[in-house]
């Protein structure tokens, strides 16, 4: 069969995102590789469903997930409206436990306005002003982010891969990657379960979970590995919704891990959540349990490069984490505690039913640091993202479209023609794109 010209592997919101804006870019034979029957069956819908504003995000270290954030806010609205798909601004309010925490809250504020977010859209408040806008919420002070909206990530995905189907791009459902082997004129990609291979003269490597694995197939980000941390929630009995009506999250104890702190969600259709709970897990896919086999976990201790793995014992954050907190906030009892700190009337009865658990693939460096933004390889004939985590759903559209931008500029796409599509009709690539190179 005729290769592919361009293959991605990965039918999450970023795969199906790429594949959008390279079908609606380019000329040519597109295809998305997935394993599961359909788009957003892991991260992608297993997530707390938040657009999020980048009031959080340090404007230079986390520079491009902080644009995309910025970009996309505007991207998702107009198309959730356009789509009919669910868009519930229930806003966001950054609290903090301790007296110390004041100082951050402010410098969120100014983060906030540096990564373009109007001075209406944010608000600090003190102790009194909390309670004015949420009775039951307690804090030493607080940013109100009064545009963060409560989405669908699986319905924008679902949504996003017809977009993608219409400018021409064909979903491969079902073909889970085993091996790849690059040849001097192609990529060859071999399914798990036999079958014939995929050739392709440009793979896109948007596994999530699966990501760096693939790298390495590739030979490439071998200095890296990961581990996995599945965010365990809990579901609020309708009860006591009324505890608080907006997100309410934390200011970081753990800059470092920033997603172990506890958070109160409120989703798109009005249930409330509590989480995450951080459980160190063997696999991308381990939604129970610690490991799906006993020779899976041996098999992610024994991963390459295991140094980085060792370097983690000085890692002094991951250190006084794992002591003080983990192995004891595996529990209800333990996560109730965690959110009684800013919402003290809840109990641990409230906590009615598991939520949705995710799981989130953390890159590991030679230092044993844990990296924010994504990391982004060339391989051979092939280009792979990975560490594509928190807030990697609401950057997506914009995301990808300067990541196509940047593919096209090297070269990567010169063995097709341009468009001249206006694809959706709704997002214009070279505005997106360029509003986060020229940051
Ligand atoms: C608990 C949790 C909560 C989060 N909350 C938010 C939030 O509120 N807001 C936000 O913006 N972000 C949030 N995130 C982050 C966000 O969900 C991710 O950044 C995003 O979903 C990553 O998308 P992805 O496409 O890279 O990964 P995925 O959705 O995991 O997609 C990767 C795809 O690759 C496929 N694949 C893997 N291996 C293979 C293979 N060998 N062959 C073929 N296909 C393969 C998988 O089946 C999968 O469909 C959260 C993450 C977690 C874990």
């Amino acid at each position: 069969m005729e290769p592919w010209d361009v293959a991605i592997v990965g039918g999450g919101i970023l795969g199906t995102s790429v594949s959008y804006w390279v079908g609606n870019q380019y000329k040519g034979r597109i295809a998305v590789i997935e394993k599961e029957p359909d788009v957003a069956i892991h991260t992608s819908r297993r997530n707390t469903g938040v657009v999020h504003r980048p009031f959080y995000l340090d404007p230079v270290k986390r520079r491009v997930f902080a644009r995309s954030s910025q970009t996309a806010y505007g991207m998702w609205k107009s198309y959730a409206s356009a789509r009919r798909l669910p868009w519930a601004p229930v806003t966001t309010l950054e609290v903090g436990t301790r007296p110390e925490d004041v100082k951050r809250v402010e410098k969120y504020y100014h983060w906030g306005l540096e990564n373009g977010m109007g001075e209406d859209e944010l608000e600090v408040l003190d102790p009194d002003g909390i309670r004015k806008i949420e009775p039951h919420v307690r804090g030493y002070g607080a940013i109100w982010s009064k545009t963060d909206t409560a989405v669908d990530y699986r319905a924008f995905t679902k949504s996003l891969r017809t977009d993608a189907e219409a400018e021409g791009v064909k979903f491969l459902t079902g073909f889970e990657v085993e091996s790849i082997k690059t040849t001097g004129q192609s990529v060859e990609i071999f399914p798990k379960n036999g079958g014939e291979a995929v050739r392709t003269r440009f793979m896109i490597n948007c596994a999530g979970g699966s990501s760096l694995r693939i790298a390495h197939m590739q030979g490439v980000g071998t200095e890296y590995c990961d581990l996995n941390f599945r965010g365990e929630y809990w579901e609020v009995g309708k009860e006591w919704t009324y505890l608080a009506s907006r997100n309410i999250y934390t200011v970081a104890q753990h800059p470092e891990l920033p997603f172990l702190d506890p958070h109160w969600i409120v989703r798109a259709d009005g249930r409330r959540e509590i989480g995450p709970n951080a459980v160190p897990v063997a696999g991308p896919y381990t939604y129970s349990g610690f490991f799906t086999n006993p020779g899976q976990a041996l098999r992610k201790v024994l991963e390459q490069p295991v140094a980085n793995k060792l370097a983690l014992l000085y890692n002094r954050d991951f250190l006084e984490l794992a002591g003080e907190e983990w192995l004891s906030s595996i529990s209800k009892g333990e996560m109730a505690k965690r959110a009684q700190e800013f919402i003290p009337e809840l109990k641990v009865e409230y906590l009615v039913k598991p939520g949705i658990a995710g799981v989130r693939a953390q890159v590991i460096d030679r230092q044993g640091n844990f990296l924010k933004e994504a990391i982004e390889f060339e391989g051979p004939m092939s280009y792979h993202i990975t560490n594509y985590n928190s807030p990697g759903a609401t950057g997506s559209p914009a995301f990808t479209a300067y990541l196509v931008k940047r593919l096209g500029e090297g070269g990567h796409f010169d063995h097709l023609s341009r468009t001249s599509a206006k694809g959706n009709g709704l997002w214009d690539f070279e505005t997106v794109s360029q509003k986060i190179s020229n940051a």
